[in-house]
């Protein structure tokens, strides 16, 4: 059997432990918070009741994906696992910390994967003794639904280590694309503008979000880029812009937007909040 290591239980990390324990491996879901832990478990219980419920697991596959689920508070539990996909904050420091710590821990041949939306995979890769065997993979929110993954191949990963990953990513259900190691890839990359130019509309007070949102799905977009913030967390979008600005050295079309700080620091971080955008109590 399959075992994968899953650092952080946020958004992400719950969504990508739901995709592997629904695709027969075994995931031990790791976080520093227990509170995490256990709103982790409540919430992929929910999907898994919810997939029963609309006939897409029967009880038997639901209680078996159930039993492979390992919540933990313990690092040492990932050892073992043949990969480990670290979805922890989008702090490169803190990144860096999580990846010495696990090459330190883990067998020479764990293949040691970060969910990070914008953030330097060779510079991961750097920290640890086997940068071949660092590489991104690179889930969508909500990872149990979207398809794309982006493989991220750092300047030292191996072919190897990337083919790995793209096998891992097609077992589970998913499409892969293989992408260089560049501030944001591809979507976070040509996803600034869909964020940064709404955001200076609001900040010129040309138009409201709900305004925004309406005519961006008029033009046939899922949803619009007020809607995608508070979906994807208003901090998590803060570091990522920020990180994709300082990367590119301070190039202007990537300058994040000052109401975008000043929502974090009311804590208006969208639905996890239960107020971003929108309000959602
Ligand atoms: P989140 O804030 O929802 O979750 C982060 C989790 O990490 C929290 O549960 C926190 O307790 C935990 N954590 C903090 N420090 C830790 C540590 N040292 N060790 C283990 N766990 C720790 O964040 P998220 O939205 O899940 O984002 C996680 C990563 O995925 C980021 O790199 C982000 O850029 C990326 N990402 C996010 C989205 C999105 O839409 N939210 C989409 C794709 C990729």
């Amino acid at each position: 059997m399959e075992r994968v290591g899953i650092v952080g239980a946020g958004t992400m990390g719950r969504g990508i432990a739901y995709v592997a324990i629904t695709h027969g491996a075994q995931a031990t879901l790791y976080d520093v918070a227990s509170g995490a832990l256990e709103n982790a478990v409540a919430q992929i219980e929910a999907w898994l009741q919810e997939a029963t419920a609309r006939g897409r697991l029967d009880e038997t596959e639901a209680r078996r994906a159930r039993e492979r689920l390992q919540p933990s508070t313990t690092l040492e539990d990932l050892v073992g696992t043949e990969v480990i996909i670290e979805a922890a904050p989008e702090d490169m420091a803190l990144k860096q910390e999580i990846f010495r710590q696990l090459d330190a821990i883990c067998p020479p041949g764990t293949i040691l994967a970060s969910n990070t939306s914008s953030l330097s995979i060779t510079a991961l890769g750097a920290v640890t003794r086997r940068p071949e065997r660092v590489a991104g993979m690179h889930f969508f929110n909500p990872a149990p639904i979207m398809r794309l993954v982006e493989v991220v191949r750092g300047l030292a990963t191996s072919e190897e280590t990337v083919r790995a990953l793209v096998d891992l990513a097609r077992r589970w259900g998913k499409t892969p694309v293989v992408v260089k190691d560049t501030p944001g890839f591809i979507v976070n990359r040509v996803a600034r503008p869909f964020y940064l130019e709404a955001l200076r509309l609001i900040g010129e007070g040309i138009a409201d979000p709900p305004t925004v949102d309406r005519l961006v799905r008029a033009l046939g977009f899922r949803m619009g880029p007020f809607e995608l913030m508070d979906l994807i967390g208003l901090d998590v979008n803060l570091a990522v812009s920020e990180s994709i600005y300082h990367a590119f050295f301070e190039e202007p079309r990537f300058r994040p937007h000052p109401i975008q700080r000043q929502m974090v620091q009311a804590g208006r971080l969208g639905r996890k909040t239960g107020k971003g955008w929108y309000d959602y109590e």
